[in-house]
């Protein structure tokens, strides 16, 4: 019989992410004819908004030092929760935190993890994890024998769970890290607004070459791209990602958008984003249209070239048009929406 834990830092336990977590970590529970439990670290873990979300216990561990991002605390915390709750498979978010202490909590319970985790479902009646392989080319579906397993559960690959909050009844578990040495003397992040990627938006926009080539009417207008895609950015609060033609223009020195690094790429070289609707425009390649929107719901691409083999085959809305032209329009138009 597997004991199945879902696991997170308190601070981050209500984050879309976590939330979806929690949710497969639930199904795969029901599938296995089984209970599961929660763990929760921080300085003082609240377990109440996810009350009702049909665990069994939930444990915390508790203390002003487990409230900051640390790899010593965070693994001590986790390694606690997963031998409190007896765990055989622990199920966390791929955030930050979790991707970084993963292994060597697996490590100290003497388990197996696996990161990138991207489904969980039953194989040959046991449990088993989908990871995708090969750049995102190929499925695969695995299974291990060793215990505990500790798995990083991807983005976007479950509806996040909903509930009613309520009045969870916690256990404390106690745990002493050694060896803390590191100080977090701060967290320094970007503006909002200088923050492009964002995982959890509705949309992903792929900006393209295009952008930043010679117009019809033979100017380059590199100042009105940066314009009308940061505005429509703004507006939309969609996500940015761009080809890897675009980003490597500035490695070559030639203009290109500021705002954009390697991080923004998508596709084979790139990543590959969990987003419900995908706009890319001023685009040709085959890595943006079909690698890089390969998990994308809803694909619409604007492009001038009518014969663009990618957008016509990999896009449900095609739109032939001067991308210049529409993001002005769109952009009026989402001005002047509440
Ligand atoms: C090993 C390898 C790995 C690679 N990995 C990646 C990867 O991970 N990601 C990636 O993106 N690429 C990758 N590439 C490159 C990829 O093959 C393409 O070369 C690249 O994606 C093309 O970029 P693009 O579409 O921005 O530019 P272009 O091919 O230059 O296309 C620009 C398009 O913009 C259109 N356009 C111009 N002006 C306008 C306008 N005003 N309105 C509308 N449309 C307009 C043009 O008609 C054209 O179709 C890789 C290549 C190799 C060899």
């Amino acid at each position: 019989m597997e004991t199945i834990l879902f696991l997170s830092p308190a601070d981050a336990a209500h984050s879309k992410n976590s939330l979806e977590a929690l949710a497969a970590a639930k199904q795969l529970a029901s599938s296995l004819g089984t209970t599961f439990s929660v763990g929760l670290w921080g300085e003082s873990p609240q377990a109440d908004a996810i009350a009702t979300c049909g665990a069994a216990k939930f444990f915390v561990v508790a203390g002003a030092e487990f409230s900051q991002p640390r790899y010593a605390t965070d693994a001590a915390a986790a390694e606690a929760l997963a031998r409190a709750a007896g765990a055989t498979i622990v199920v966390g978010p791929a955030c930050s935190r979790w991707n970084r202490i993963l292994a060597g909590v697996a490590h100290r319970l003497g388990g197996r993890s696996d990161s990138h985790v991207t489904g969980l479902s039953i194989s040959e009646g046991a449990p088993a994890i989908a990871r995708w392989y090969y750049r995102q080319r190929m499925e695969g579906i695995l299974s291990r024998t060793q215990r505990p397993w500790v798995l990083a559960v991807e983005s976007g690959i479950a509806p996040a769970w909903t509930g009613a909050p309520g009045s969870a009844e916690v256990e404390a578990v106690a745990c002493a890290p050694a060896g803390v040495r590191t100080k977090v003397a701060g967290i320094e992040t970007l503006a909002a607004d200088q923050q492009t990627i964002r995982p959890d938006a509705d949309l992903l926009f792929v900006t393209g070459a295009g952008w930043t080539k010679k117009q019809p009417d033979g100017q380059v207008k590199v100042e009105d791209a940066q314009k009308r895609i940061l505005d429509f950015l703004r507006l939309s609060r969609a996500s940015l990602g761009s080809t890897k033609s675009l980003v490597d223009l500035s490695g070559e020195g030639q203009a290109t958008l500021a705002f954009l690094t390697h991080m923004n790429q998508v596709g084979q070289t790139g990543s590959t984003p969990r987003h419900p609707k995908g706009l890319a425009t001023c685009c040709h390649g085959e890595e943006p249209h079909t690698v890089g929107w390969r998990f994308i719901g809803e694909r619409r691409a604007i492009s001038l070239d009518p014969n663009c083999g990618w957008a016509r085959g990999k896009a449900d809305f095609l739109y032939v048009a001067d991308a210049f032209a529409v993001m002005e329009k769109v952009n009026a138009l989402l001005e002047k929406t509440p």
